[in-house]
């Protein structure tokens, strides 16, 4: 007795179908059913029943419950509980080959069967922002020209809303052309059909919309307001779904605005914070400083060093809440604002204001060099370089000199 006392069914036909074995793994059934589509595919030739049964047995098989209903009871246990005529579920194959293989479940890459949407591409546009549009958030106009589908004939292209199959490619909307690459190779190419545009279809004459001369689109002009908001990034995309040029039986592709933040001459930004370099003379480095930084948003910023503390060359200090604004997430919230000194020092002081400033500053290390030491080392010359002419202009394999006088320099300097 099986089931409620249904006479066993069939339950390896699906096994057959994809060419498996019954105790196949489901890695097994993956690279069957990937064989098995592509070489029935429509969009090659293929027998849509075929592939439809094809997609069946495969959806079946690799649901584990679904796969062990069908070896226990068999093909007809799965129908009922499904509820579907079309046998084990009622997926769209193409869905079941896209779900593998990705892009629309096609083969051609976009070629329209009878009234199956596909899906058209994403317009993408470089937008370029400022920093300061970034952290004040704005709004850019962008003059977007697309085609959209014909209002008076809703993108049918005829009065009377009706169509013929085109003659050119018997309503396939693809041409197919076969190329003898060798004597056993034969290659098949498939293109879109011009005088339908993939569609299948064709328009009477007389029957033909006259907003779009039976073209069932048309030429949109329209002036877009894309919002950038406070704490974008650059790279970051600001989407507008189903705004790509809209097609007959397509379902349109986004338009996408992709931010190309440009360079400032002032600040640098990295995540949510913002980095600015300032140069202070020596004497503000040691007794000390103010100056107005202007922000991004032209408030001035009063900067100030506290009393009787040193700012080193290269030393970094921190605002809070003067960074970027943090996106979406709270936006009246900022990251930090990073200073990085660098101090100018005077090309030279006099022997008077050289004792001056020993009389002030901590006492120098006592040299360490005796008198011996003296009459060994040798005498040296130091002149003034720039180092990045100096790189220039040595070859490349001179590097390791380079670093080699360096360690002398260095040796010389510890003694
Ligand atoms: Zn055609
Ligand atoms: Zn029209």
């Amino acid at each position: 007795m099986f089931g409620r006392g249904r006479k066993k069914s069939d339950n390896t036909r699906y096994y057959q179908i994809l060419g498996v074995s019954k105790d196949a793994s489901q890695d097994d059934l993956k690279k069957a059913y990937r064989k098995a589509a592509i070489k029935n595919h429509p969009d090659k030739g293929g027998d849509p029943e075929k592939f439809k049964e094809i997609a069946q047995a495969y959806e079946v098989l690799s649901d584990s419950e679904k796969r062990e209903i069908y070896d226990e009871h068999g093909e007809d246990a799965l129908k009922e509980g499904m509820g579907g005529g079309g046998g084990g579920g009622g997926h769209d194959p193409f869905d079941i080959f896209q779900s593998l293989f990705g892009g629309n479940g096609e083969l051609g890459g976009g070629i329209n069967r009878g009234r199956r949407q596909r899906r058209g591409e994403d317009v993408i546009h470089p937008l370029k922002v400022t920093l300061e549009d970034l952290y004040t958030g704005t709004s850019k106009k962008h003059t977007l020209c697309r085609n959209v589908l014909c209002s008076q004939c809703k993108g049918k292209g005829s009065k009377s809303g009706a169509s013929k199959k085109c003659s050119y490619c018997r309503g396939l909307g693809v041409k197919v052309s076969v190329h003898q690459l060798g004597p056993s190779m034969i290659q098949q190419m498939q293109q879109p059909c011009n005088e339908c545009k993939g569609t299948g279809e064709a328009i009477n004459e007389k029957d033909r919309c006259p907003r779009c001369r039976g073209e069932k689109v048309l030429q949109e002009k329209k002036v877009l307001h894309v919002l950038v908001e406070k704490g974008m990034q650059n790279g970051q995309k600001i989407t507008f779904p189903g705004k790509a040029d809209e097609a007959p039986y397509t379902t349109s592709g986004d338009l996408v605005f992709v931010l190309q933040q440009k360079d400032h001459p002032r600040y640098r930004r990295e995540g949510n914070d913002l980095f600015v370099e300032h140069t202070i003379s020596l004497s503000e480095a040691l007794c000390g400083f103010q100056f107005a930084l202007t922000h991004l948003d032209a408030r001035r910023l009063l900067i100030k060093s506290n009393p009787g503390e040193f700012v080193k060359p290269g030393q970094f200090k921190a605002i809070d809440d003067e960074g970027m604004p943090l996106y979406q997430r709270r936006p009246f919230m900022k990251g930090k604002l990073y200073i990085h000194f660098a101090v100018e020092f005077p090309e030279s002081v006099n022997p008077d204001q050289c004792r001056a400033l020993e009389a002030i500053l901590p006492p120098r290390t006592p040299s360490k060099l005796t008198d011996m030491d003296l009459d060994e080392c040798e005498e040296t010359t130091m002149h003034d370089v720039n180092m990045e002419d100096e790189m220039r202009e040595q070859p490349a394999q001179s590097e390791e000199a380079y670093h080699h006088e360096d360690g002398d320099l260095l040796q010389c300097l510890q003694q």
